[in-house]
């Protein structure tokens, strides 16, 4: 959709940007759902270091599901309270893992100020009490110096407009533009998120092909900080640009529960994804997938090798080789990122990868059918667009955007981290 718009020139700031930067299609994480692709942004990771699983799974040390917002229903169903708490606090105080390092706590340790807008994955060193705008939220969270977050963590007073008046109509977006306007102005960051969430939420209600109108308030926001700077030569002069997206979307309009396979076991389903938590054999449980319309992929773990399954068809594989149906696994970076799931502590006994066109309905039976979804394995909800200027380097893959950061700061890379091709 980028490259239509950018032809279409309904994007005018991103079409300079592109115009003076370089682009091409890069990939996601899996699952391709939010909490896990900012979190792999933020620490340039998959999931086996970063450790955050999927959009709603169950945690095995508590004894309980964490759900970070599929839809109002399944938040009231995992109980609306935790729900806030884990998005809030959970996700950055003790779901992210220990071993991973986040862009911000890298820059900030080298010296440097970091700034972020509205992205679930903020976890930095510096306290940041709640404005007390929900009764709830009353300890603070740590983030990097400058933390805007919804209103509900605000670092300074910038006087930008209340995020959750009007979602549909892009107020969290306008939120975010404010903010970032305020922070180029004062020049207030050596490093800024700047995350636009409006246009996935347009797109799962209206389709991947018709938000336009959400694409093009995306392009004012960025357009606000290029004004911002004072126009397009002094803001490529002052600041350096990746803009990617976290996940792609595909249309959707048919529905599985993965809920009816297997009772008695514990299913964390959302979007495109679906994880099984299950004493069974891994193998017997995979096996009641076969046939089903709604499932491209089953993976799991048996010893030390993966197996990924379709209808009775198995690929075995390690980070070392494969062997069986290797088409099974014929996705952008199948292989990496399956093995990554898999290696995550926190993920399912299965992950369940969604066919084209399918949902898996989350706790509490809702969906997008009809609408945009993502979470699969699949090119459409993987691919991202990637677009860079001034810097050296063109990130394959969302884990790369953090190396690339550091990078460009010269500052160290963590020692799970890979750095991207100079292209
Ligand atoms: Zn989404």
């Amino acid at each position: 959709m980028l490259e239509d718009t950018l032809e279409r020139r309904t994007a005018p700031a991103l079409a300079l940007l592109a115009e003076h930067g370089r682009y091409r299609r890069a990939i996601s994480t899996f699952p391709s759902l939010t909490p896990v692709c900012l979190s792999s942004l933020a620490t340039g990771a998959h999931p086996d270091v970063h450790e955050i699983p999927h959009l709603v799974w169950y945690h095995r040390g508590e004894r309980r599901l964490v759900e970070y917002g599929s839809s109002f229903g399944a938040v009231r169903a995992a109980g609306t309270r935790q729900s806030l708490i884990d998005t809030v606090y959970g996700l950055n105080d003790s779901h992210l893992s220990g071993n991973a390092v986040t862009v911000y706590e890298a820059l900030e340790d080298a010296g440097l100020t970091a700034a972020a807008v509205n992205i679930t994955c903020y976890r930095g060193r510096t306290e940041h009490l709640p404005t007390r705008r929900v009764p709830v939220l009353t300890r603070p969270a740590h983030g990097p110096k400058r933390l805007f977050f919804y209103n509900l963590f605000e670092s300074d007073v910038t006087g930008a407009p209340l995020s959750v008046r009007n979602r549909p109509r892009g107020s969290i977006d306008a939120y975010a533009a404010a903010v970032g306007r305020w922070l180029v102005t004062r020049d207030g960051f050596d490093f800024l998120v700047f995350y636009l969430s409006d246009y996935d939420y347009a797109s799962h209600a209206q389709g991947p092909d018709a938000a336009h109108a959400a694409l093009a308030r995306c392009d004012d926001a960025v357009g606000g900080l290029i004004e911002a700077a004072g126009g397009p030569d002094q803001f490529l002069e002052r600041y350096a640009v990746i803009l990617c997206s976290d996940h792609g979307q595909t249309q959707v309009d048919e529905v599985e529960r993965l809920e009816d396979t297997f009772p008695g076991d514990i299913v964390t389903a959302s979007n495109r994804a679906g994880m099984v938590y299950s004493d069974g054999d891994p193998g017997e449980l995979a096996a009641r997938l076969d046939g089903h319309q709604g499932v491209d992929v089953v993976l799991y773990r048996e010893g030390e090798e993966a197996v990924a399954r379709r209808d009775g068809e198995e690929l075995r594989f390690t980070p070392d080789g494969t062997s069986g149906d290797a088409a099974i696994l014929d996705h952008p970076q199948g292989l990496e990122r399956s093995w990554a799931a898999l290696a995550n502590p926190n993920a399912g006994e299965l992950i369940v990868s969604a066919a084209a066109g399918w949902e898996f309905a989350d706790l509490a039976g809702r969906h997008h059918s009809g609408g945009g979804s993502h979470g699969s394995l699949l090119t459409g909800d993987s691919e991202v667009p990637m677009l860079t200027v001034g810097l050296e380097t063109l990130p394959g893959s969302i884990v790369e955007v953090m190396p690339a950061v550091l990078e460009h700061f010269g500052v160290p890379l963590p020692a799970y981290a890979r750095a991207s091709a100079r292209a």
